[in-house]
C-alpha cells in the first residue's frame, strides 16, 4: 500500500504547524491502516498530538506510514486488540528499537502505550513499554507531554522517574514484583524507591463532551463512517463486564452542546453515522437524539448503533434503523437462564427478549442477532438448555425474523468482580451442544473459538512473567498449540497455562494488577462477587 491512503482522508480538525524544536514523535497502531483509522481512540489521540505545535507527529501502521523522523523521541502505540502485541514487537524491530525496555538506552525513544488492552491489564506487556498511560486520554495525554518537555534533555532514567509522578502514568520498570517461587504466587509488588507512587490511579475524564471522529475516509474498515461517542461506560455493571467496570462512572455526552454540533460537522463530509458507546440507548436523552437524526434533511444518512440494550428495542427504534439502512440489530442476552442473569446482575427477563424480537419485526428489521456466553460462573447444563428454549420461543414469536446467536466463552477480566474465576473447561462442550440443538431449528449459530477464549484469558489475567513467553510464542505462530509449546519450554520459570486460565483464584491473593487502581476498589469488587455468589451455590462453578 502506498501513502495514497493518506490523501483520501478528510480531516475534521486543523493540524498545527510544528515549531522548529517540536518533539519528533511516532504514533503507531499495531495493525493495518484500515483497522487503525477506524479506531476512534487512535483517531482522537493522533489529532490531539497533531494539533500541538510542540509535537511533530507521524503515523505508523503495519502496512503503511507517513514520513518518519530519523530520531524519534517518543513512540506511542494505541492497543485495542490483545494479539496485536505481535505487531508491536515487529514494529519495534522495524524501527530498530530493542523489544525489551531494559535493553534501551538514551539514544532510543520513550516507548509509550495506551488503549483498552493496556488499561485493563498491562502486565503481560510490561517488558515492552517504558510508559503506559492508564485510563481516559483526555487530560492524561497532555499532562504526559508537558511532563516530558520538562525533562526532555535528561537521561532516560531521570525521564522515567519524572514521568512516573504524573497521575495515570505507569512506568512498569519502576515496580519490582516478587514471587514465592519462580512459578509461584505473587508475593509483593512495590515501587523501587519511595519517590515512586505505590499505586497508579487510572484517570477518569469528567467532561460532558465525549469523542468524535477527527478523520473520515473511504479506506477505513467502516468505509466513510463518522463516529460519535454517545456514552462512556455502562451503568448496568454486569459482573463480568470490563466495558462497564473499567470505565466507570457512566458518562453521557450533552445532546445540545456536544452531540448535535459534532453530528452536524461530521455529516457535512459523509452520510454514514455511527453512534458509539457500551450502552448507547441508555443515554437519558436518546429519544431526543433520535428525533434530531430523524429530520428530513438527514433522510439519506446511514445509521449504525454500536449497542442496544434489549429492553430498549422499541418498534420506533427498529423503524428508524430500518429506514436508515440497518437490516438487523444485535442484543446481548448472555444466557437464556434467568438464574444466570441474576448471578451476573443482568437485569433482563426472557419476556423482554421475546418483546424485543417482536418489536424488531414490527419495526421492519429483517434480522436479530443475539449475543450469549457459555461457562458463566454457576452455569449448569440445564442453563444451556434454557438458552435453546428461549431461541425456540423467539422463533415462534417473530416468525420470519432471521435469528443468529453469537456465543463466546466467559473470560475473566481484570478489575471486574469475576476476575477471580477461571474459564470453565466444560464451555467447549456446551458450545458444541448449542450448535447441535440450534442448527436443525434454522437458527444461525456462530460460536467464538474456544481456543481463542483460552488465549484471551491468559492475556487478561497474565502477570509480567508472560512477557518472555509472548516473545517466544511469536516465533511459533498464534495458535493455542504455540502457547502450549512455549509454556513447556519455560517450565519452572512461570506458572502453567491452567493456573492463568482455568484456576479460580483466591480473593486473598495478590493480583498482578494490584498496584494499578481501577474505578472501584478491590474491596468493592469482592462485595459484588459475594452478591453474585449469593444467588447460587458457586461451589458448582467449575462443573
Ligand atoms: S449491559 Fe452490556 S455493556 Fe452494560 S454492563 Fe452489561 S454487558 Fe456490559
Amino acid at each position: 500500500m502506498t501513502s495514497s491512503v493518506f490523501t483520501a482522508e478528510r480531516l475534521l480538525f486543523t493540524p498545527a504547524n510544528p515549531d522548529t524544536d517540536a518533539i519528533p514523535t511516532i504514533f503507531a497502531f499495531p495493525n493495518e491502516y484500515g483497522v487503525g483509522i477506524t479506531s476512534l481512540g487512535y483517531q482522537v489521540v493522533w489529532a490531539t498530538l497533531a494539533m500541538r505545535s510542540d509535537v511533530q507527529v507521524s503515523r505508523l501502521f503495519t502496512d503503511t506510514h507517513e514520513q518518519l523522523p530519523r530520531n524519534p523521541e517518543l513512540l506511542g502505540f494505541s492497543v485495542s486488540w490483545e494479539l496485536d502485541y505481535v505487531n508491536i514487537l515487529n514494529l519495534l524491530e522495524f524501527l530498530e528499537i530493542p523489544i525489551q525496555e531494559t535493553s534501551r538506552d538514551d539514544s532510543h525513544p520513550i516507548v509509550f502505550g495506551g488503549g483498552p488492552v493496556l488499561t485493563a491489564n498491562p502486565e503481560p506487556f510490561a517488558d515492552f513499554f517504558d510508559v503506559i498511560l492508564l485510563g481516559d486520554g483526555e487530560n492524561l495525554l497532555g499532562n504526559f507531554i508537558e511532563a516530558y518537555k520538562e525533562v526532555r534533555s535528561a537521561s532516560r532514567k531521570t525521564k522515567l522517574q519524572a514521568l512516573a509522578q504524573v497521575p495515570g502514568v505507569y512506568v512498569p520498570s519502576l515496580y519490582e514484583v516478587k514471587y514465592d517461587a519462580p512459578d509461584g504466587a505473587i508475593q509483593s509488588i512495590l515501587p523501587i524507591s519511595t519517590e515512586i507512587p505505590a499505586v497508579v490511579q487510572k484517570q477518569t475524564y469528567r467532561g460532558n463532551a465525549l469523542s468524535a471522529s477527527t478523520v473520515v475516509t473511504e479506506k477505513a474498515a467502516w468505509e466513510n463512517i463518522y463516529m460519535v461517542e454517545v456514552v462512556r461506560s455502562c451503568p448496568e455493571m454486569c459482573r463480568f463486564c470490563m466495558a462497564s467496570y473499567l470505565t466507570l462512572p457512566f458518562r453521557t455526552a450533552s445532546v445540545e452542546s456536544s452531540l448535535i454540533p459534532a453530528i452536524e460537522k461530521g455529516l457535512l463530509v459523509t452520510n454514514r453515522l455511527g453512534l458509539l458507546g457500551a450502552s448507547v440507548t441508555q443515554h437519558p436523552e436518546f429519544e431526543t437524539l433520535l428525533d434530531y437524526i430523524n429530520q428530513p434533511k438527514y433522510d439519506d444518512v446511514r445509521l449504525s448503533i454500536a449497542s442496544v440494550r434489549t429492553n430498549t428495542v422499541t418498534a420506533q427504534l427498529a423503524k428508524t434503523l430500518a429506514k436508515r439502512d440497518t437490516r438487523s440489530l444485535t442484543i446481548a442476552i448472555e444466557s437464556g437462564s434467568e438464574k444466570l442473569r441474576q448471578i451476573i446482575n443482568k437485569k433482563l427477563h426472557n419476556d423482554e427478549i421475546i418483546q424485543a424480537a417482536v418489536n424488531a419485526k414490527v419495526g421492519g428489521l429483517t434480522g436479530l442477532k443475539l449475543y450469549g456466553m457459555v461457562g458463566i460462573p454457576g452455569e449448569e447444563p440445564e442453563d444451556v438448555e434454557q438458552t435453546v428454549a428461549v431461541m425456540r420461543r423467539l422463533k415462534k414469536a417473530a416468525p420470519g425474523l432471521r435469528l443468529t446467536l453469537g456465543c463466546s466463552t466467559f473470560v475473566p477480566k481484570a478489575h471486574t468482580p469475576f476476575q477471580w474465576f477461571g474459564v470453565n473447561p466444560q464451555a467447549e462442550k456446551r458450545l458444541q451442544f448449542l450448535q447441535k440443538q440450534l442448527k436443525p431449528q434454522g437458527i444461525d449459530f456462530r460460536p467464538e473459538s474456544y481456543n481463542w477464549s483460552i488465549i484471551q484469558a491468559l492475556l487478561s489475567r497474565g502477570d509480567r512473567r508472560l512477557s518472555q513467553l509472548l516473545e517466544l510464542t511469536r516465533n511459533y505462530g498464534d495458535s493455542l498449540g504455540s502457547y502450549r509449546r512455549a509454556f513447556k519450554q519455560l517450565k519452572g520459570q512461570l506458572p502453567d497455562l491452567d493456573f492463568y486460565v482455568h484456576a479460580h483464584w483466591s480473593t486473598e491473593g495478590l493480583l498482578p494488577w494490584h498496584h494499578l487502581q481501577g474505578p472501584l476498589s478491590e474491596t468493592t469488587l469482592r462485595k459484588h462477587l459475594a452478591d453474585a455468589m449469593s444467588y447460587s451455590d458457586l461451589i458448582a462453578m467449575s462443573k
